[in-house]
């Protein structure tokens, strides 16, 4: 039996996890349950899934006895004190940063999709990564094809990218590409944040910085391809020349749950592979025209320091506007080179210097989308 803290138990990765729970109640039980908020959805998991501990960021008023109940940053720092074997992390961007930060300080076992957190953390935490489990599809898949061989004789890590739903529209087209448009993504079902990165292809670049610190496999070793049909999910380039693929359907509980059933391999429901009604594969070079942000975060990563952070948290908040109706989707990499080019600090060595980076970025950020 293996006990689970679920963290943005409400979310896309939250929900999808406690699925897994249910299918197998015998070897898996949630002990805590924690949310930005008690909404309702939190009030029925609490029900099912009776957990001993709850958490929510706001604080509210719960009325479940026997349960144990923490909030807000203290409770953070106190969830990350209990006895439980995986934490689960599907909060959706930088407010997944402080949970992230105080459960690798204890050295718990951290199972993330919050690659975010992985990125602004990067530099500080770097040493505490082996304890972390990536959901993320593509780590997930790399992390798999890094069990074929041995760690020295790797020589290229390749992330896959459906290219997003504007992967054939044409350049000139995009000013006017609405919010609904960037919400439909063809392949994957995600929450909003990622849905929008994947449209800008920003998610990608994203997942290069995540990756270079995960593995820590340097950007010159990393590579994108486009590969609309997302079966495969990443591959792994040995010395000899050998690449090992990952291939499933597009189905988020594939690395959810293997990042939980690890070593072992659980029967989920997905839909298996039938290789000749698939017949063939398509792989493309991404277009930095048409995406800019991809390249901008992988120069961004290669300089590191607070870098990679001014990137996270410029994009969040240039997503959060254009889902707002306040910009348009080609203002989205405008407005985080722009931030980019007017950041600069020190290089953060601790919580509070990449807290404080966050902080200054989205004063930065203000100060320009009043301007304009
Ligand atoms: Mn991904």
């Amino acid at each position: 039996m293996k006990t689970l803290a679920v963290l943005g138990s409400t979310g896309s990765i939250g929900t999808q996890t406690l699925d897994i729970v249910r299918k197998y109640p015998d070897k898996l039980k949630v002990k805590l349950l924690a949310a930005s908020k008690l909404s309702p959805l939190l009030k029925k998991q609490i029900e099912e899934f009776k957990p001993k501990y709850v958490y929510t960021a706001k604080k509210d008023s719960l009325e479940y006895e026997g349960i144990t109940y923490f909030y807000g940053d203290e409770g953070l720092k106190e969830i990350s004190d209990l006895e439980i074997d995986l934490f689960i992390n599907g909060i959706a961007g930088i407010a997944g940063i402080k949970p992230t930060y105080y459960l690798l300080e204890k050295n718990k076992n951290l199972v993330t999709a919050n690659k975010e957190a992985i990125i602004c953390l990067g530099e500080i935490l770097k040493d505490k990564y082996r304890f972390i489990f990536p959901i993320d599809s593509e780590h997930s898949a790399v992390y798999q094809c890094l069990l074929t061989g041995r760690k020295e004789d790797v020589s290229r890590i390749i992330l896959t990218a459906s290219g997003g739903p504007f992967r054939n529209k044409p350049i000139e087209e995009f000013e006017s590409i609405t919010v609904e448009e960037a919400l439909k993504h063809p392949k994957w079902k995600m929450g909003k944040k990622v849905t929008i990165d994947s449209a800008t292809l920003m998610n990608k670049g994203l997942e290069v910085i995540e990756a270079h610190y995960l593995f820590n496999i340097s950007y010159e070793n990393i590579d994108v391809v486009i590969h609309p049909d997302s079966l495969v999910h990443g591959l792994v380039e040995f010395k000899d020349g050998t690449v090992t693929a990952n291939i499933s359907y597009p189905d988020m509980r594939i690395p959810i749950s293997y990042a939980i059933s690890y070593p072992e391999r659980w029967e989920i429901g997905a839909n298996h592979i039938c290789l000749w009604e698939i017949g063939k594969l398509e792989f493309f070079k991404p277009d930095y025209n048409k995406f800019p942000l991809l390249k901008i975060a992988k120069e961004v990563g290669k300089k590191g320091s607070f870098y990679p952070i001014v990137l996270t948290v410029a994009d969040e908040l240039a997503v959060n506007e254009f889902l707002e109706g306040h910009i348009k989707f080609t203002d989205i990499p405008v407005l985080v080179e722009r931030v980019l080019e007017k950041s600069n600090f020190k290089d953060p060595h601790s919580l509070e210097d990449v807290i404080s980076i966050i902080e200054e970025t989205k004063h930065i950020f203000k100060n320009i989308t009043m301007e304009t």
